[in-house]
């Protein structure tokens, strides 16, 4: 553990290779000249955070984005020495990098290794070239089989594939070979997501000339159900609506957010909790990196919650855990509001989408479907 009050870092690193067509997060396609202007702002940001916060010794940080391995080997280890040497992770600190399928090499991966990268999340999305190629990915299956290969011999032993349920194309029988396909390399925890589709993609727009077809729900919860099926009886836990680890594999750095723990994000469009505070850089690479070089001050977002906001936030994420939700019957100042909740949560087990466990609440199984009108019924 770490004797610092904020014991999470975020690290958000805007570069892709290409856009994929369902995605609506701030990134750009990369170029080296903005990437080293970028890695020298980012550098400066943590230094000034280190000196306003003290931390030091965080027990888990996260890189990722964007796709944290499409810096150079040499900006990439020099960002992560850099972290390394202003905040001292905890010995036995996690340390995850996201990663895309063919943008590693072995020395890279030997690189983050020997840095303190113990843990990669791949974002494989699909194990069908076509697929893949349809939706602007650059890697195919073959480049996920040999990344992961690589990835056990530099001798990182947590290893996420990240896959999503319901591409365009894909049909039932398709998404059950990608399940049977990723357990075939033995990772250590799956996420799987659905896919809003986000107006103003390239997937809504070729959605709207009739290129592709959309999911509707029913295809959707049936490949859920099918995953979490498939998935517990080969000896994962669902230990989140959309994460399953095996046993003692959990993302530690994702429980710390479902926990409602403080943290610091660095980097353009990263976001950050402290106590009551919540503050949101602007996604913009180039304004980022011109103010922090010319020694201003980051361009952010800010806002204060209530301690009863930060307490539903709280709740928002504790619901769609596998530990739940815990309401204590105590006096304090939140008695009236647990209370409250305690109320909403009987009405939704009335309708068989809670149920209690002495002073905690968890989503059913038609719950977990339905999580966000839980979250939303809950908290008004
Ligand atoms: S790799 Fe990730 S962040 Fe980059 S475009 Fe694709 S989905 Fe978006």
């Amino acid at each position: 553990m770490t004797d610092s009050p904020i014991s999470h870092v975020y690290v958000h690193v805007p570069f892709c290779s290409s856009k994929c067509t369902y995605c609506a997060l701030y990134s750009t396609v990369h170029r080296d000249e903005p990437a080293r202007d970028y890695v020298a702002a980012l550098k400066l940001e943590i230094e000034k955070s280190a000196q306003s916060f003290g931390f030091r010794g965080p027990d888990t940080i996260f890189f990722g984005g964007g796709t944290p391995t499409q810096l150079s080997d040499e900006l990439y280890a020099e960002l992560a020495e850099h972290i390394r040497d202003s905040v001292c992770p905890a010995v036995d600190a996690e340390w995850t990098s996201e990663c895309a399928p063919g943008t590693l090499t072995a020395a890279k991966l030997r690189t983050m290794r020997a840095v303190g990268i113990n843990r990669l999340s791949f974002g494989v999305q699909s194990l069908d070239n076509e697929v893949l190629k349809s939706i602007n990915r650059r890697h195919n299956a073959q480049d996920v089989a040999d990344t992961f290969r690589m990835a056990r011999e530099a001798g990182i032993d947590r290893v996420g594939l990240d896959l999503i349920a319901c591409l365009p194309g894909v049909s039932d029988a398709r998404w059950c070979e990608d399940l049977e396909q990723a357990l075939t390399l033995s990772p250590e925890h799956i996420s799987v997501y659905g896919l809003t589709p986000e107006p103003g993609t390239v997937l809504v727009h070729q959605a709207e000339r009739g290129e592709v077809t959309l999911w509707d729900e029913e295809t959707y919860f049936r490949r859920l159900d099918h995953t979490e099926t498939f998935l517990t009886q080969r000896g994962f836990e669902r230990y989140e609506i959309s994460n399953y680890a095996k046993e003692g594999r959990r993302c530690r750095h994702n429980m710390a957010y479902w926990s409602g723990r403080d943290y610091i994000g660095f980097g353009p469009g990263a976001s950050s909790r402290v106590g009551l505070m919540r503050w949101t850089n602007t996604p913009d690479v180039k304004g980022y990196s011109k103010a922090l070089l010319r020694g201003d001050a980051v361009p952010r977002t800010e806002e204060h919650v209530t301690p009863e906001e930060d307490l539903s936030e709280r709740c928002m994420f504790a619901i769609r855990t596998g530990d739940g939700l815990h309401l204590p019957h105590e006096d304090g100042p939140f008695s009236a509001l647990y209370a409250n909740w305690r109320d909403g949560l009987a009405a939704l087990e009335t309708n068989g989408l809670v149920r209690r466990e002495d002073e905690r609440w968890h989503l059913t199984h038609a719950g977990r479907w339905m999580a966000d009108t839980v979250a939303a019924a809950l908290l008004n």
